[in-house]
């Protein structure tokens, strides 16, 4: 597909008929288009992991190690015995097909293995095979088959077509979680030296320097410092945007992509301008220089030892809590993991807000807020001067972003601060926002180009629904609070809903935000004209 280009309305017509093939035969055509590159060994042997080695998924010959059957099985018991939820989700899958229809991968590519039940079967009959007695006496009659490289390379291929979305367990009877399916097969998979460059270059980088590109603390401190001197030509005010200073009242970590990519960088901006007007005491830091952790996306030790550096700075500059930025994957990590892997915390304090007294109890044990429960909060309490005219050229709807809805539970404060600050907010159908969202089809580290088609497929079911209020509504934004979401959201508009632009949250509030002693705004934090309207949409 990659060489032949072919239209949104080409890429739509989905063949949901199976192959022919039953579901044991792992062969699989690694497709242009279809999958991701291999980790470079320069990644692999700067953060420890085994078996570096040049490669291509395509290559007949993965130059495996002698034992890496062995290894994946050793791995797979190891695992059986420390997680709990892994041995269940082994065992009491009743194959309803509840699920089968819930993939923006399966309904964008009609294959069947990305319906999440056989997605996980694929690594379940394995289990059935080495860990069960019928699955031994019985073999293929009940669902059960032999590790061979094959079944190794299917792994790779459908383990690296989900996003650990976790749509698929919102509707399983049973709670199974096929997202961490995946995230055990990706880690089995890393253990024989089988892993993707855009996962683990950003690990490696991350390890290295703090921060996914690998941009060292004199690099972070010119980002800052460039968007301070932008926002002072947008408002006349300049702010103070404090590194590494110990004793500040808040730490605030963002994802690295707010200070170097849009739209992420408008977001920024908008931090900025709010923690300015509310005299927040705050400081910023070189060294947890992102928030963002595809340690998530690898295993879970790298997650804890990506997370680690969030805390040890908080330790270091001595702050009371922290303040976290729009992210997806981040707030999963922090809201799940953190306390568990890095903590206890005890030595940082309940986050009480300065501006409002109101204490975080949700946050009592994590000590980290993230930023739209903050925002919301000093909005609720009237804190804030907003003009909301500011944001009439944007007709907006928001997207649930996976992690911050479906696994932190982040519903309601995004869109209290959008329907205060946008005069105009149109929500998507129901069945694709709130818990049920659908994702982008580029989370989870499979936002890179050469598996573009798969983006597309699997982020159609999402642009669709956006393409539907672009249509009744004239929508011509989609609002998120995630840093993945905001880099991949604009290609898959492009291809799917031309015409509608991605924001972050805070970019409304820091073109809405009446700033104490700010001059006449004239632009927007884009710098476009203030409140112009949008080119009309041919379809509007
Ligand atoms: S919905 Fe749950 S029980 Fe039913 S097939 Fe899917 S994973 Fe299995
Ligand atoms: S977690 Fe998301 S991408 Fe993975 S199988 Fe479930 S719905 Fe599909």
């Amino acid at each position: 597909m990659a060489d032949q280009n072919p239209s949104p309305e080409q890429l739509a017509q989905v063949d949901y008929r199976p192959n022919g093939r039953g579901w044991l035969d792992p062969r699989v055509e690694f497709r242009k288009g279809t999958y991701c590159y291999s980790a470079a060994p320069k990644n692999l042997i700067a953060l420890g992991l085994p078996n570096p080695r040049e490669w291509q998924p395509y290559d007949q010959d993965w130059k495996l190690p002698p034992d890496w059957k062995e290894t994946i099985l050793a791995g797979m018991k190891e695992r059986l015995d420390r997680y709990r939820s892994f041995r269940l989700f082994m065992d009491i899958c009743v194959r309803c097909g509840a699920c089968a229809d819930k993939c923006h991968f399966y309904l964008g590519s009609g294959d069947p293995k990305n319906m999440p039940v056989l997605r996980a079967e694929l690594i379940r009959s394995v289990y059935r095979r080495y860990f069960t007695t019928a699955g031994r006496l019985f073999g293929s009659a009940v669902g059960a088959r032999d590790l061979t490289e094959d079944v190794l390379k299917e792994w790779f291929y459908y383990f690296y077509q989900c996003t650990e979305c976790r749509r698929c367990s919102v509707f399983c009877p049973y709670g199974i979680d096929t997202a961490e399916i995946t995230m055990i097969g990706r880690e089995l998979l890393t253990l024989v030296g089988c892993n993707i460059n855009w996962v683990l270059e950003p690990v490696a980088n991350c390890f290295r320097t703090g921060n996914h590109l690998g941009i060292q603390p004199h690099g972070f401190k010119d980002s800052i410092d460039f968007a301070v001197d932008e926002l002072e030509e947008i408002t006349g005010i300049h702010v103070d945007a404090s590194i590494n200073r110990k004793g500040a009242e808040v730490l605030f970590v963002m994802p690295s992509a707010d200070y170097f990519g849009t739209p992420h960088y408008y977001t920024l901006l908008g931090y900025l301008a709010l923690f300015h007007e509310i005299g927040l005491d705050y400081t910023l830091t070189a060294y947890a220089s992102d928030g963002g952790n595809f340690g998530l996306f690898t295993s879970h030790e790298m997650v804890k030892r990506l997370n680690a550096k969030v805390y040890a700075e908080a330790r270091r500059l001595g702050v009371k809590w922290i303040l976290g930025g729009e992210c997806g994957h981040m707030w999963r990590v922090l809201h799940q993991y953190m306390d568990t892997m890095n903590g206890p915390a005890d030595f940082l304090e309940v986050p009480v807000s300065p501006v409002t007294r109101t204490r975080f109890d949700h946050a009592a044990s994590t000590r980290m807020v993230h930023i739209c429960e903050f925002t919301a909060d000093l909005i609720r309490n009237g804190r804030l001067n907003l003009d909301m005219s500011r944001n009439d050229h944007w007709n907006v709807t928001f997207h649930d972003s996976c992690n911050p809805s479906r696994a932190m539970g982040l519903i309601e404060e995004p869109r209290y601060i959008i329907r205060n600050t946008c005069r105009s907010f149109h929500e998507m159908p129901e069945n694709t926002i709130r818990e049920q969202t659908f994702c982008c089809g580029s989370g989870s580290g499979l936002g890179t180009d050469e598996n573009l088609e798969m983006r597309l497929r699997g982020g159609f079911p999402r642009a669709n629904a956006v393409r539907y209020v672009r249509d009744k509504h004239g929508v011509n934004v989609l609002a998120c609070i995630c840093a993945i979401d905001k880099a991949t959201l604009p290609p898959l508009l492009e291809y799917w809903a031309p015409g509608v632009d991605c924001a972050g949250v805070h970019e409304f509030v820091g073109n809405a935000l009446v700033m104490k002693g700010e001059r006449e705004r004239t632009t927007d934090l884009r710098g476009e004209p203030m409140a112009a309207p949008k080119e009309k949409l041919a379809h509007a």
